[in-house]
């Protein structure tokens, strides 16, 4: 059986490819010239299963992206109180490059406005550090968390450099409230060069199933970040990651997410996926316009908002057994879309025997849409693989048996 996960992003992708608002970043011609149509939507899980579709293996620059993982390894080297001693956790309601400070202690509100990623930048390896230790710190720990060798685009960075006036006005007023140390022209080359760094629709979704899942990187195994510092780092993701979006941005799709300036947006949902989308051209947020709506797609058809109540994940299946011609395959629990992507990666990875397979689902509390659609799906292609399958399901837990193709699905009364 093939997975039909890859099949829903493409779909989803197809979705939004004709939409053609927003406008290309105009800050440096490397960004304006970027190709505005690329696309691309990965998703990884807290066990390393990766699913994309469309260009997400092109590379860009990571931006703003940065700022999250730049605060969390701050974060992870000094610990929270020194952190809150430089820049707060409160949204903003203000562009990514406004020019202002919190009025009553002169720290940046939050760590995701330029202002404040430029103070977290100056704590890396120490007081102390040259700028190219510091950036390369976190071009080692960028690497860790994608899980491959990361680089810097220096043209790209060399660009923003000559147009980063408002930057280093930012840097001179953090310099003049002491907040930050270091001249305002290494502290703003710092800074964008953690922006410079080239990374992949793919890697940004391995980084966030990282910070989701407690700072274990789900492909190597590497424990890289606390699970109080992912915990931190989401948090104020979810009230600061989109700007002044990010009010409308939790209410829609629930997610903590980050945007950049190269059309990237990150989702980490704790405990469960990272998520990235790439789509150049950005609203008047400056976040991607079609990322802003695959999202939206996603957190509804999936039920993937924090706030919505089917967020208990249990590993979906139970037990696989043989009984001579018949397999059986027990699941449990709430099927929401992580355990029915369990359940899916075990049905495509195990193999099956026999000829028949029966679904027992008594044990199973409930299913949410996705969970019940993507099992179905499974299903469904199962028996066109040749398996004569069936449910069995005392409690009517699953409801509507009807498949995608309108055929439906069988169900046996004992086990
Ligand atoms: N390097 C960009 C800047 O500081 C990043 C901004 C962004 O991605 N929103 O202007």
């Amino acid at each position: 059986m093939k997975t039909p996960i890859p099949d829903y992003l493409a779909t989803i992708l197809d979705q939004v490819r004709d939409q053609d608002g927003g406008r290309m970043a105009d800050t440096v011609d490397e960004l304006r010239d970027a190709p505005p149509e690329r696309l691309a939507l990965a998703l990884c899980t807290a066990d390393g299963h990766i699913y994309d579709a469309g260009d997400a293996g092109e590379e860009y620059t990571i931006q703003s992206i940065s700022k999250p993982f730049v605060y969390a390894l701050a974060l992870q080297e000094l610990g929270p109180d020194a952190v809150a001693d430089v820049v707060g956790v409160e949204p903003s309601g203000e562009a990514f490059n406004e020019l202002s400070l919190d009025e009553n202690n002169n720290r940046p509100v939050n760590p995701m406005i330029n202002a404040g990623a430029i103070v977290v930048n100056q704590l890396i390896n120490g007081a102390g550090s040259d700028v190219d230790e510091r950036v390369e710190k976190i071009r080692d720990l960028f690497s860790r968390l994608a899980g491959r060798e990361l680089v810097i685009d220096e043209q790209l960075c060399r660009s923003e450099l000559a147009g980063a006036d408002r930057n280093l006005a930012i840097a001179h007023l953090l310099r003049s409230h002491g907040i930050i140390r270091d001249d305002a022209h290494s502290a703003v080359l710092s800074y964008t060069r953690q922006c410079s760094i080239l990374v992949t629709t793919r890697d940004l979704a391995v980084m966030s199933a990282t910070l989701a899942s407690g700072g274990v990187q789900p492909l190597t195994g590497e424990k890289i970040l606390h699970p109080e510092v992912c915990r931190l780092t989401m948090a104020v993701m979810s009230s600061a990651g989109m700007y002044d979006g990010a009010g409308r941005w939790m209410a829609d799709v629930g997610i903590p997410a980050k945007s950049g300036v190269s059309g990237g947006l990150i989702g980490a949902l704790p405990g469960q996926l990272g998520i990235a989308t790439l789509s150049p051209r950005l609203d008047t947020q400056g976040n991607s316009y079609r990322g802003v709506r695959i999202f939206g797609k996603l957190s509804r058809d999936m039920g993937l908002h924090l706030m919505s109540a089917d967020h208990h994940a249990v590993p979906g299946v139970r037990s696989v057994t043989r009984d001579g011609d018949s397999t059986v395959i027990r699941l449990q629990g709430t099927i929401n879309f992580t355990a029915a992507e369990s359940i899916l990666h075990e049905l495509a990875s195990h193999n099956l025997g026999g000829e028949e397979l029966v679904l027992d689902v008594s044990r199973v509390t409930s299913f949410n849409r996705m969970g019940r659609r993507m099992v179905k799906e499974g299903l469904r292609r199962l028996r066109e693989s040749g398996f004569i399958c069936a449910i069995y399901d005392p409690e009517d837990v699953v409801g509507d048996l009807e498949f995608a193709d309108g055929t439906y699905a069988d169900t046996v009364n004992e086990l």
